[in-house]
């Protein structure tokens, strides 16, 4: 597109430096434009950095790398020409609809007849006609939610930045407030000229978006974009609306489960790039839920179309592929292409009870290289235990890419289940469970 971009980040990248002192990497290079006209949805797991692109791009938070350009000039500070809505977000319980949304123009020392008219232009165009004079607690989820786009569009800003906001409301609520925004937008009623919309459900960016970029983990980078061009209004029940979603879902899964591991790509053989191939690291899912998984699959004759197998167990299409994935590590799955086939392992775990299926696990999950190196560590002491932030320390030197407060939670899940290790709330210590102190 010739036009100047609404918004551009080039080449941002974003390091958190932790209390302990440790910096995580949680965006990479990120390149990005929302041009005049476009619904562009950010699509990717929970902890790839949709927020924190948002946030940067609303200038609340620095970058550590790259620029941020606002109509083609380098941007500082906040980002006077976005509007931001959140999934959930404080009303004020004491104001009524109408103040609520008034007060987002208070900055603008309007004139209170202005500000009467554009707050009546929002509340008729979202539906809240009728309900100026609530309060937030005789609203619905789905009303308030009406009330923070109002907030934002009131603002005349020409960038609306949705921040997963139709995530907490029902799914027919979600369904009609996802369609009225589009018409909204594109009926021109509205000074916004450009939408941004985070989200981690396939259809939703599928419904709303002309351009999909789908974001991968650690650290979150864009990994290609899909270029949605079905005419609105969406029909979803429509061939080509389907079509499109599993083009996006196939870059979904390539996402988080490349059929080659990042060595062999040539990605790099640095250490880091190996050492993280060689650890690799279980999702922080729960293990009770990765067995729910694997006698799904096993009713279904010991094979799975990945897709409807999010249907099946009744789980967003991004954390299946977690469940999938850890079950893949453990090697209780194979995962060509779209299929999930229960290997041997994988049957003979769910066909036994309880005792076997934790043994097993003991088992497997001891091969797992990270687990080895935290063992090892733990041996290292003579009580067989360590404090918690020396853990949190090794693990971040280990795999500095990955969050260790996750990667300490999963060692800890599975470590339990799989009586692997043990934490003690208490002390704050990890400790490798050989039974000397069951409880
Ligand atoms: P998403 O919105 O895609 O779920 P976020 O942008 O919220 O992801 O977060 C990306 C990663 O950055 C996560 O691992 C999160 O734990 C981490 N993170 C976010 N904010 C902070 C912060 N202020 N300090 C440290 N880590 C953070
Ligand atoms: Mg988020």
């Amino acid at each position: 597109m010739p036009e100047t971009s609404l918004i551009e980040l080039k080449k941002v990248s974003k390091t958190f430096t932790l209390d302990s002192g440790n910096q995580i990497r949680v965006l990479d290079n990120i390149d990005l434009n929302l041009y005049p006209g476009e619904i562009v949805a950010l699509l990717g797991p929970s902890g790839s950095g949709k927020s924190t692109c948002l946030r940067i791009m609303a200038g609340l938070m620095e970058k550590t790398n790259g620029e941020v350009f606002v109509n083609g000039k380098p941007s500082r500070g906040a980002n006077q020409n976005v509007a931001l809505v959140f999934q959930s977000f404080a009303l004020f319980p004491w104001e009524t609809v109408f103040e609520n949304i008034a007060l987002a123009l208070e900055p603008l020392n309007l004139h209170s007849e202005e500000v009467k008219k554009r707050v009546k232009k929002v509340i008729d165009m979202v539906g809240l006609e009728g309900f100026e004079e609530a309060y937030p607690r005789e609203l619905s989820g789905g009303m308030k939610q009406r009330v923070g786009i109002a907030r934002a569009l009131v603002m005349e800003r020409s960038v609306l930045l949705l921040d997963e906001p139709f995530s907490a409301l029902d799914i027919l609520t979600a369904d009609s407030l996802r369609n009225e925004i589009v018409e909204i937008f594109q009926s021109q009623q509205t000074a916004t000229r450009g939408v941004l919309v985070v989200t981690h459900h396939i259809h939703e960016a599928v419904n709303m978006a002309h351009r999909i970029l789908v974001m991968g983990v650690n650290p979150g980078h864009i990994r290609g974009q899909v270029i949605n061009d079905l005419p609105y209004p969406r029909n979803d029940s429509s061939p080509a609306f389907s079509q499109m979603v599993d083009r996006v879902h196939s870059l979904v899964t390539e996402t988080l489960m490349p059929d080659v591991p990042k060595v062999e790509a040539g990605l790099g053989n640095t250490e880091t790039a190996t050492r993280e191939a060689t650890l690799r690291v279980l999702p922080n899912v729960s293990v009770s839920e990765v067995i729910g998984l694997l006698e799904t699959i096993h009713a279904n004759g010991g094979t799975a179309d990945i897709f409807k197998l999010g249907h099946q167990i009744e789980k967003d299409f991004g954390y299946t592929l977690f469940l999938v994935k850890a079950a893949e590590i453990l090697e209780l799955v194979d995962t060509p292409k779209q299929k999930v086939i229960l290997t041997d392992l994988g049957r003979h775990l769910v066909e036994g009870d309880i005792n076997v299926q934790k043994r097993m696990l003991h088992e497997l999950y001891g091969e797992l290289s990270l687990v080895n190196e935290v063992a090892q560590l733990l041996r290292q002491s003579p009580t067989l235990r360590l404090p918690v932030d020396l853990v949190i320390e090794k693990l971040t030197e280990w795999l500095p890419n990955e969050n260790p407060n996750d990667l300490l939670s999963s060692l800890i899940t599975w470590g339990r289940f799989a009586e692997y290790f043990g934490y003690n709330d208490d002390t704050k210590e990890l400790y490798l469970d050989v039974g000397q102190e069951t409880t």
